[in-house]
């Protein structure tokens, strides 16, 4: 599916447009009966807008992605397609005051994830369909105007099999079996209240489906009872545990209600598990999509359980912020996504079992942020969004995670009172309308008494992270003088920001059993390139100064060097799960910056995770060894350090509670680190054949294929073996695992025919693409070296011909990443980096949202290159 060239609609157009017309209403009909036809590509699509147009006689213009329109009907006057229609756009002149067109379309099946995707279930041979919208992907399915501030009220017709489950934002108010089409039914579902195009959708399908419901006597005393349902497919009913996802929801509603204070506006409350999900939820009012990952097929540890908890969380959370208030254009997406990404941690802190949420916050979510303030491509949290593909790029670790790490500051510099008092009043302020960043601004300072601009401009509108060293001075044992160093220049304008920071210093001493815990801490504001903290003179050297305990503020932190060395001494120590977090971001930060050795990385992993209790941060840091492993070690220490640490994940696999979540974590990172070395290769091959096996260890379908790949792409499976496997294993899961084990194996024809099919083919669907590249990229950079050339040369056709979503995966995913700089070079002289940078200067007119997927890419490869070529002695 090949994109049209005005399909990128920019800011000024919309502005345009809203400042030109108001949109009433909706009416939508879908005709599916096509679906069961897998030659079917199309279906025809009838959207009805009804609006007005405050300027008469002036033109405007619709937006549908389709193939073929059929008719244009205008005010009751048809209009010839060959002359009103123009690519994706629909051109309607001589508006009149009150309007109403019609446009007639068929409209494309989609196997992106963008627009209507159908899925065909490989394990019973059933179709489910789901939309996925945001930003701007109703047009795929409708015409309509697709622009986040022209809300309307919507009315869908769904045309589709009688026996199937089909849902939309709204209740079913009406279904009438079709006399013309025996087995089809129409559903007409009620209006909807007046929301954007992108959180509409409509979900068709054999869905298994579950029921139950929430009620509330609301602070006037009325009953609010929502309706809740949960869909996923008819073969994962047996693995879905409903039960599980409607205690979350019930107590995210009771939460919410009782913290915003104003009623779930959108009637019911289904969420749907969807297959081949481009993303982790949709936040669609009344009608929530997630990946069907979360859905547990194969067991799943807790930290798995939880970030699904955060998802139900997050989403439910923008029923308020995005859908009842909605931002005005991209710009502002942080508006809504940096909220819902700080309440879904809240939430689970607040209103679950999960008290630690903020620890995953602080290793996870920040580390992602980190990584993105990090790039070349880094912008303020208030983007600059000039058109339709930046949006799409600009769902990103500073939107999301940095967003919410600077609202927790916020909630440290102005108290949660005023910070939940604003949100309170913008609910009631902005209702079903739109905003932008200057109607929380006023919100903020009315409800804190301050005034909140400069503060806005310090932090929500200037890039990149403070690094906030601490200098010591010593008297003896005792401390003579600290002060707080921040570092912080915006490398968008290159000027220093002096960010205020509202932090603590934590002092960790041993207790007499030898645990490392919190003996004092001072909260200070710190501002300006230099604090001095005065009231610290005098007292005893703490054994750990850790700067920002509590996590709440938003930089990274560098140890003094005593700490530095308890910390690599005796992390395990800390007896705090977010404090051990901290330290951990902190060395990962240290490492990505080349004032660690990789080494000094891995050993401390190797000597502390086993005592890590919090199973998600155990992943995390696994994760990261693999990473400074793979890519940050020099070539010549790489193999003894790897075997080395394989050696003691494979000690602590043995080691680990039976059945626990630890033991499962060390199984996957065993599997992990067997594609880059077949030392226990065999090992693995007597477990899959279950000559070997691990008390307690369930080797369930995930495990197997984790397994399965490793034993691949090190060239210990056949091509008969994983077919074997998959015949004991035809779900949609099993088929994408056994294609990444396919395409991991080490044989220049596996990868040849990998790269034609997912570069040049058109067949795979998102999630195969995506199986495909993970096998392709389980490789040495010899193996890949012959696809460095041809990458250069395809990824403009690429960008022009597959949609955004493949062609973003396909850019990003087949860079070549792995590389190894020569003892001695350059990282800048690299071939890679010198191929990248001609690309550059080559295609200073490529599409801006291309280019900033190689310009990070580029920068991730100059970054290892980097940090192997610093030659790091070992500190540890
Ligand atoms: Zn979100």
């Amino acid at each position: 599916m090949g994109r049209v060239k005005n399909e990128n609609l920019s800011r000024s157009e919309a502005l345009g447009r809203s400042e030109l017309i108001d949109v009433e209403s909706y009416d939508v009909a879908l005709d599916l009966r096509s679906v069961l036809d897998p030659e079917a590509t199309g279906y025809i699509s009838r959207s009805v807008i009804t609006f007005t147009c405050n300027e008469p006689g002036a033109g405007t213009f619709v937006d549908f992605i389709h193939d073929g329109i059929h008719s244009v009907m205008l005010n009751g006057i048809q209009l010839d397609p060959d002359v009103v229609v123009d690519g994706s756009r629909v051109h309607l002149a001589d508006l009149a005051a009150e309007n109403q067109v019609t446009i007639v379309g068929t409209a494309l099946y989609s196997r992106s994830g963008e627009g209507l995707h159908r899925f065909v279930d490989p394990a019973d041979g059933r179709i489910y369909l789901y939309t996925q919208y945001e930003p701007a992907d109703a047009r795929r399915v409708f015409a309509n105007f697709e622009q986040p501030d022209l809300k309307a009220s919507f009315t869908f017709n769904v045309a589709a099999p009688s026996d199937w489950q089909v849902s939309s934002n709204s209740p079913l108010a009406v279904c009438e079996e079709m006399a013309s089409t025996p087995g089809f039914s129409i559903r007409r579902f009620a209006p909807t209240e007046r929301i954007p195009t992108y959180i509409t959708t409509v979900l068709a399908g054999p869905y298994h489906f579950v029921e139950d419901s929430w009620k509330r006597t609301l602070a006037d005393g009325t009953e609010l009872e929502v309706p809740l349902g949960a869909y996923c497919r008819a073969s994962l009913a047996e693995a879905f545990d409903a039960a599980e996802v409607f205690a979350i929801t019930k107590a995210g509603l009771d939460f919410f209600h009782e913290l915003f204070e104003y009623p779930y506006p959108f009637g019911k409350y289904e969420q749907a598990f969807v297959p081949e999900y481009n993303l982790g939820a949709m936040e669609n009012p009344g009608l929530v999509t997630f990946t069907e990952t979360y859905v547990f097929k194969s067991r799943a540890t807790d930290a798995q359980y939880q970030a699904r908890g955060n998802t139900i969380m997050h989403e439910m959370a923008h029923m308020w912020f995005g859908n009842l208030v909605t931002m005005q254009w991209w710009d502002d997406l942080w508006l809504k996504e940096s909220f819902a990404d700080y309440m879904g941690s809240l939430a689970l802190v607040e209103a679950t079992a999960w008290k630690d949420a903020w620890v995953a916050f602080a290793n996870r979510r920040k580390a992602w942020a980190y990584m993105q303030d990090q790039l070349p491509t880094t912008h303020p949290i208030v983007a600059d969004i000039r058109d339709l593909e930046a949006a799409k790029q600009n769902f990103d670790g500073i939107t999301y995670a940095k967003g919410a790490s600077v609202l927790k500051q916020l909630v440290a510099y102005v108290g949660f009172d005023a910070f939940i008092g604003a949100a309170r009043q913008y609910f009631r302020d902005n209702a079903y309308s739109n905003t932008s960043l200057d109607d929380f601004l006023t919100v903020l300072s009315d409800a804190s008494g301050r005034d909140m601009r400069r503060w806005s401009t310090l932090w929500l509108q200037t890039a990149g992270i403070s690094t906030l060293v601490p200098e010591i001075e010593y008297d003896g044992d005792r401390l003579a003088r600290v002060r707080l160093l921040q570092d912080a220049i915006d490398p968008v304008t290159a000027r220093m920001v002096d960010r205020p920071h509202r932090l603590r210093l934590g002092f960790y001493n041993f207790d007499a059993a030898g645990a490392l815990v919190r003996t004092d801490s001072v909260e200070l504001d710190l501002a300006g390139s230099e604090t001095d903290v005065p009231e610290l003179a005098g007292r005893p050297a703490p054994a750990l100064l850790l700067v920002n305990d509590d996590d709440l503020t938003y930089a990274k932190v560098r140890f003094d060097a005593a700490s530095l060395q308890t910390v690599l001494a005796s992390l395990n120590k800390i007896t705090d799960p977010l404090s051990r977090a901290l330290c951990w971001s902190a060395l990962w930060n240290m490492t990505r910056d080349g004032l660690l050795a990789p080494a000094d990385y891995v050993g401390a992993v190797e000597r502390f995770a086993p005592a890590e209790s919090d199973n998600g941060v155990l992943q995390v840091l696994l994760d990261g060894a693999r990473t400074a492993l793979d890519r940050y070690l020099p070539a010549a220490e790489r193999a003894v350090q790897r075997e080395r640490f394989v050696d003691s994940v494979r000690l602590q696999l043995g080691k680990a509670a039976g059945g626990s979540d630890q033991q499962l974590t060390w199984a996957r990172s065993l599997a992990a680190l067997s594609r880059s070395t077949p030392r226990y290769a065999g090992y693995i091959a007597d477990l899959l054949h279950g000559t070997e096996s691990v008390g307690g260890l369930t080797l369930d379908s995930d495990l197997r294929w984790r397994f399965w790949q490793a034993l691949a792409a090190t060239g210990h499976a056949t091509h008969e073996q994983l077919d074997t496997e998959l015949a004991s294993d035809l779900t949609a899961a099993g088929r994408a695992g056994h294609l990444t084990a396919m395409t991991a194996r080490p044989d220049p024809a596996v990868k040849a025919q990998a790269w034609a099919d997912a570069v040049a083919g058109s067949e795979l669907s998102n999630q195969l693409l995506d199986a495909t590249i993970d096998g392709f990229t389980a490789a040495d950079h010899e193996l890949l070296d012959p696809f460095v050339e041809p990458y250069f040369q395809s990824i403009d056709s690429v960008w022009a011909q597959k949609s955004i979503e493949i062609a973003s995966r396909i850019v990003r995913g087949f860079y070549p990443l792995a590389q190894d700089l020569e003892p001695g070079t350059e990282p800048r002289q690299h071939a890679v980096v010198v191929r990248t940078d001609e690309w550059l200067s080559g295609h200073s007119d490529a599409p801006a949202a291309l280019r900033r997927i190689v310009i990070e890419q580029r920068d991730h490869l100059l970054r290892a290159l980097t940090v192997q070529g610093r030659q790091l002695v070992q500190a540890f």
